[in-house]
């Protein structure tokens, strides 16, 4: 395993949250970032992990972060305005903090655009406005007004994250695979690769494998990953990019009335919203459709325009498998129809199998449909790095590489993984990916029915979203 150091951070560094991904992601810290351990601080109200912190020689500030305290209690860190906000909290918001980061002129990464809470639960907003599209929007517009400022990196984790950098890397793959010529250079560029490639949709397509020797038990929502996190976006209405090659909107789908439109919702929640998706080993499965940044920020990347009309465009969103206990966790949420009362977050130490296979899936071109993504069996990342599990360490490699680039490439403004160097990203992360793999299927959301009944298809067009959409 490489030790190598690749970037320093200079002045202060300031984790917020302390919880699945800010633990693991310390000793990838510790290994690859250059910082002065008496100016790292760790914000985190719980108490639970403080021996840990205490372990590392690293400062615990015990406070709740709030919209009363926020600002005064960050710009107390950072008096020289120097340094770095490593944001891995839930209930802290992300566009307040990055608006801070740029008044005190230091650099900013988060894995979420997260509001204050009252938005995800019980908020009085309609449902349109409960999506990610507003709050993407709201920073991709503040981000115009910040154009050269301190680097601030948003949602960068695996997903959002990693995956724009790999599905960067599969489009390069499919180009060579089908002979299409290939030198991306810019996002207009890259828009036209895939339009070339005939891509029509790219599924954010994962298979969580992972399971203990326990049982779950009745109640209790388990989870490999922050419950909390996914419990907020799965009770969010599901949200996808919309492909120019779309013939018609789901049942209860709804175009945006405002903004660039390249994405829709459907008025139902992501958790209990499927599709039929395809992730290596275990082939077909159903995906849930949560939403996400990069559903939005990979359509916004890849339109390509004449004039001002969207000609290309392709659909995308998540079909996301969860850990089996997260499946019956969801099952049981949904059946109650209320929010758990207790949670749990398997560690590597509980986990007895699996992985997480975590990619892209690019379909509708020459070749079909084709999956390029990490798959990480939970024994390699406990090999890797301590305190992780397999899901954890697809997150906490991603937010080490955006780590290095953001110290590397410091006066970016406001970014998103799809407009940072994928190859420098991937290059940091790849050591903790498990193996990168590419797979080509003939699979299409047409095939596979135990008795066939009555459902709206399109049989002249396999890769419609009506014919991948289960419900
Ligand atoms: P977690 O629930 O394990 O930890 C969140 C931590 O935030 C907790 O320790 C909690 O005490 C702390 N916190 C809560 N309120 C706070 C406040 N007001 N001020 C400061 N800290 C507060 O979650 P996690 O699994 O570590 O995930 C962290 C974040 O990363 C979540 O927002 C999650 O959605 C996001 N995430 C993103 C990706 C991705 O791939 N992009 C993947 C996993 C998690």
């Amino acid at each position: 395993m490489t030790q190598e150091v690749h970037a320093t951070v200079e002045g202060a560094l300031v984790m917020i949250g302390f919880g699945s991904i800010g633990r693991g992601v310390l000793p990838l810290i510790e290994r690859h970032i250059g910082f002065d351990r008496a100016r790292m601080v760790v914000i985190e109200p719980s108490a639970d992990y403080a021996p840990l912190l205490q372990e590392h020689g690293i400062r615990h500030l015990q406070v709740a972060l709030t919209a009363e305290n926020f600002a005064g209690v960050l710009c107390g860190l950072f008096p020289d305005g120097t340094g770095m906000i490593v944001n891995l909290s839930v209930d802290v918001d992300s566009i307040e903090l990055m608006k801070l980061a740029q008044t005190m002129g230091v650099l900013y990464i988060d894995t979420v655009v997260e509001p204050w809470p009252g938005f995800y639960f019980g908020s009085p907003l309609p449902n349109a406005e409960r999506t990610n599209y507003p709050l993407r929007e709201r920073v991709r517009e503040l981000g115009k007004a910040y154009a050269g400022g301190p680097t601030a990196v948003s949602c960068c984790g695996a997903n959002p994250g990693m995956v724009s950098w790999l599905l960067k890397e599969a489009l390069l793959r499919l180009a060579a695979d089908t002979g299409v010529p290939a030198d991306p250079q810019s996002r207009e560029d890259w828009a036209g690769l895939m339009q070339r490639l005939g891509v029509k949709g790219i599924h954010i397509a994962e298979r969580d494998t992972q399971v203990s020797a326990r049982p779950k038990p009745p109640g209790v929502f388990v989870n490999t990953w922050s419950v909390d996190g996914l419990l907020s976006e799965g009770y969010q209405p599901a949200e996808l990019g919309w492909g120019t090659h779309e013939k018609k909107l789901p049942p209860l789908g709804h175009a945006f009335d405002n903004g660039p439109g390249y994405a829709i919702w459907i008025d139902r929640p992501g958790a209990d919203t499927r599709v039929r998706s395809w992730c290596p080993e275990v082939g077909p499965q159903y995906g849930l459709v949560i939403t996400h940044n990069e559903a939005l920020s990979i359509p916004d990347y890849y339109t390509v325009r004449d004039g001002g009309r969207a000609v290309y465009r392709p659909t995308c969103h998540y079909a996301y498998h969860p850990c089996n206990d997260a499946v019956l966790s969801l099952y049981e949420a949904n059946g109650a129809g209320k929010l758990p009362e207790a949670q749990h977050i398997l560690t590597a130490e509980e986990i007895t199998g699996g992985g997480d296979d975590l990619g892209v899936l690019l379909y509708g071109h020459a070749k079909g449909a084709m999956w390029y993504g990490s798959r990480l069996s939970c024994a390699e990342a406990r090999r890797l790095a301590p305190y992780q599990n397999a899901t954890g360490m697809q997150v906490t490699s991603a937010v080490l590489a955006a780590m290095v680039w953001a110290a590397e490439n410091p006066g970016e403004g406001f970014v998103e993984a799809d407009e940072m160097d994928h190859a420098r990203c991937l290059a940091v992360q790849r050591p903790y990916l498990g193996s990168v793999e590419c797979h080509y299927t003939d699979w299409t959301p047409l095939q596979n029915r135990i008795n066939r009944f009555a459902e709206d298809r399109d049989d002249q067009d396999p890769w419609q979203f009506v014919n991948f959409l289960a419900v």
